[in-house]
């Protein structure tokens, strides 16, 4: 298995970018994540704007995957999430949606025990995810920073990009050059206040390639549905992003026309929020496996 150290990080995916690490089709990866300050909050007497935010969201990479060439999906599955014995959360005033009544900064540096998240004399069961994940981006879409998410993936922080689930890239570039980090051991959906519970940690993955399907944003595939992850300035033009995707995914893989795909999203698929309080807006759309599994459709795009 090949291993990739926390050192090797980028907080621009640029179109062009010189890869750390070189991978095959099917072959798995252990990758160290940095939290999304690069550890530099380690107390709660830390004030979190003090920090320097020229290390913020550094991702682990680029990994270039052989064979990987424009107008393919990468294919990434994420067979285990080990996130660090504690991890940081904070509020800061004028960030997040209460941004507007939130009169003091504050800290919080969480335990994390037996699988369990511990605040306050509550018990929350964890979930780890990844905050940050993508390739490169187009020539159209040019160098994005890892703040941002966008069709390239990025800072998507949705929750379903889990242990036991798989993310689909569009590849703009060859190799696909795909970079992770900003883990969080939990996260409500929403990340309501600008930060989950943010965590370094060991990610292992396994990459592999699909030839020639054509997907305008990424995809997850769950136990239960396919996700198509879409992001925008405001949450309307998220939802906007990702009903096209959508409509355009399910005309082309069931042969329907626009407006019975269109008809079907609307009693069938689910809009649910992922993040509103990174620089776009992203949500996904949920199309359960009772419409089409994630392999059948990803056959027929
Ligand atoms: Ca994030
Ligand atoms: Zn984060």
């Amino acid at each position: 298995m090949h291993k990739l150290s926390g050192d090797k990080v980028i907080y621009t995916f640029r179109t062009e970018m010189e890869p750390v690490l070189t991978m095959k089709p099917g072959e798995e990866v252990q990758v160290e994540t940095n939290d999304c300050f690069y550890q530099q909050i380690q107390s709660e007497d830390q004030v979190m704007m003090e920090i320097d935010f020229d290390q913020i969201n550094p991702a682990t990479g680029p990994i270039y995957v052989e064979g990987a060439e424009p107008g393919d999906l990468l294919k990434v599955e994420i067979l285990e999430i080990k996130v660090a014995d504690k991890g940081v959360s904070g509020v800061v005033p004028g960030e997040g949606i209460l941004g507007d009544k939130t009169k003091k900064p504050i800290v919080r540096i969480i335990p994390i025990q037996d699988g369990h998240a511990h605040f306050k004399g509550l018990k929350l069961p964890i979930k780890p995810m990844i905050g940050v994940i993508g390739v490169a981006p187009s020539k159209d879409d040019g160098d994005c920073p890892t703040e941002t998410p966008w069709k390239h993936g990025g800072n998507m922080d949705t929750t379903d990009i889990a242990q036991g689930n798989t993310v689909y890239f569009p590849v703009n570039q060859k190799g696909a050059l795909l970079a992770l980090g900003d883990c969080h051991a939990i996260m409500g959906d929403g990340e309501i206040c600008f930060t989950g519970l943010e965590v370094p940690a060991r990610v292992r993955l396994r990459v592999d390639v699909i030839k020639d399907r054509k997907v305008n944003w990424p995809l997850i595939g769950t136990k239960d549905s396919t996700m198509v992850v879409a992001s925008g300035d405001d949450v309307d033009r998220a939802i906007y992003n990702a009903t096209d995707e959508t409509v355009d995914l399910l005309s082309r893989a069931l042969h329907m026309g626009f407006e019975e795909a269109y008809l079907l999203t609307s009693i069938g698929v689910h809009m649910r929020i992922s993040q509103v309080v990174d620089p776009r807006k992203t949500i996904r759309s949920e199309i359960p496996h009772s419409i089409i599994s994630t392999e059948k459709l990803i056959e027929n795009i």
